[in-house]
């Protein structure tokens, strides 16, 4: 009896919001409608919160850059994320993470972790912190979300009603951990358009005998310069047993489709040619493959020179180390594809920017339904970015709800 009349008080109640989804996105719009005073109800359909802040940059999250524009970003329309990024800026949320006394670092090009092992748990705590007073719950499966004069959220223990819905369940990377489509599928409910999501952020593979090569060095790293038809990327790449990573490779992976081609530069811009030709002057005798080796991981040097390798360097011409240095510098590459959503980062692609407001992410078509985070086709680079993106229009929604 008294669990009958606990699930009609809840029916009957109508929120200001029900966030749905409680990782970064959806915490931090939670925190911020606090501040103002909305009613607000968070679902959450993992029995834990926030577990990619957990997982993220290797347990110690890397939250922001010290440089932040939408360039950092790519979608169809990159653009879209100015305004966020502009009312939530990296430095505020810098300032946040100073208020909480929680120590950070830049560990390399701007990119700030929380400066000990675990440390990712202090954002977590941050942002439960502010949202102290706020319900969240966990386990609950959203059965079906309707619009009448306020959304109607049915779950298997009851009916929720609130005035605005905001949807923040992410993208589809790692489903172990609770990734799902669930934005995409309510978008397409609603007739909001949605673009092809995709793995990105993500480890590539080769296949058959011609890349066999790239296999057999798993284990070796040295830093590159990775190009596609788009972007570019300097930082260091890594062979693996399937193919290739390391931060370079992740990055670019967000630029290319299927069969497409990259470019690596092993000499990441550095004048290999230069040193080469001044130890020729030095040691003439000693082998191209050795002088390589000097500059690059031996392994990969090794794979690199071809017939050249065993030659002195007396015995090259000049133009013959000019001819290799420039196929080092542009080495085409194509992957037979990448790892998918169980190594992805992030998920490219999304609910189409066209459809939200920019100021508020609220959707055009439905007053009152709002998307943040990685389920709007919004995908940052490596580097802090991704976690920006989630504070920012996460902010920027809260502001918009009156
Ligand atoms: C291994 C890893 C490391 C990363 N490291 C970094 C990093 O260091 N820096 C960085 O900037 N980015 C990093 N990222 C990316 C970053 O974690 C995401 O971009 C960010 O978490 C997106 O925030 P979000 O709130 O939109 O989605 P999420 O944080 O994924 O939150 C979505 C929430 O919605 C819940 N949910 C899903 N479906 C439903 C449903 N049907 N009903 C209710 N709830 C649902 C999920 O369980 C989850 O709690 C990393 C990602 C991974 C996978």
């Amino acid at each position: 009896m008294s669990r009958n009349i606990l699930k009609l008080s809840e029916t009957i109640k109508v929120f200001d919001a029900i966030i749905i989804g409680a990782g970064a996105a959806g915490l931090f719009c939670a925190g911020q409608l606090r501040q103002k005073g909305k009613k607000t109800l968070v679902l959450e359909a993992s029995d834990k919160i926030g577990t990619k802040i957990l997982i993220s940059g290797g347990g110690r999250c890397n939250f922001t850059n010290l440089e932040v524009s939408y360039k950092n970003f790519h979608g169809k329309n990159p653009q879209f994320a100015r305004s966020a990024l502009l009312q939530f800026t990296n430095a505020d949320f810098i300032e946040m993470v100073k208020r909480a006394n929680i120590p950070y670092v830049e560990k390399t090009l701007g990119q700030l972790f929380v400066d000990r092992q675990g440390g990712a748990n202090n954002i977590l705590q941050m942002l439960t912190e502010a949202c102290k007073g706020i319900k969240i719950k966990t386990g609950v499966e959203i059965t079906s979300i309707e619009k009448n004069e306020d959304f109607k959220i049915t779950t298997p223990e009851g009916e929720y009603l609130a005035r605005n819905v905001i949807i923040a369940t992410g993208g589809k990377s790692i489903p172990k951990i609770g990734a799902t489509g669930f934005a995409y599928d309510i978008a397409k409910q609603f007739g909001i358009s949605v673009n092809e999501p995709s793995a990105a952020l993500v480890p590539l593979v080769f296949s058959g005998q011609k890349y066999d090569w790239v296999k057999s060095l798993s284990g070796v790293s040295c830093e590159a310069i990775v190009s596609s038809k788009s972007a570019s990327f300097k930082e260091a790449i890594l062979f693996t047993h399937k193919g290739m990573s390391g931060p370079a490779i992740l990055q670019i992976s967000s630029y290319i489709n299927q069969g497409e081609e990259i470019y690596i530069d092993f000499t990441a811009g550095h004048d290999f040619e230069k040193k080469i030709l001044s130890t020729k002057q030095k040691h003439p005798n000693q082998s191209f493959v050795n002088t390589l080796s000097l500059l690059l991981p031996s392994r990969l040097a090794k794979e690199l020179v071809g017939d050249l390798g065993e030659r002195k360097l007396h015995s090259l011409k000049n133009h013959e180390i000019t001819d290799f240095i420039t196929r080092l510098k542009s080495f085409p590459l194509t992957p037979a594809g990448n790892e998918g959503y169980y190594k992805a980062e992030v998920t490219k692609g999304g609910i189409d920017t066209d459809e939200l407001n920019q100021k508020t992410m609220e959707s055009k078509k439905v007053p009152g339904l709002y998307f943040i985070g990685e389920c709007i086709d919004i995908t940052g680079w490596l580097g802090g970015y991704n976690f920006q993106w989630a504070w920012s229009s996460a902010w920027a929604c809260a502001n918009g709800i009156n």
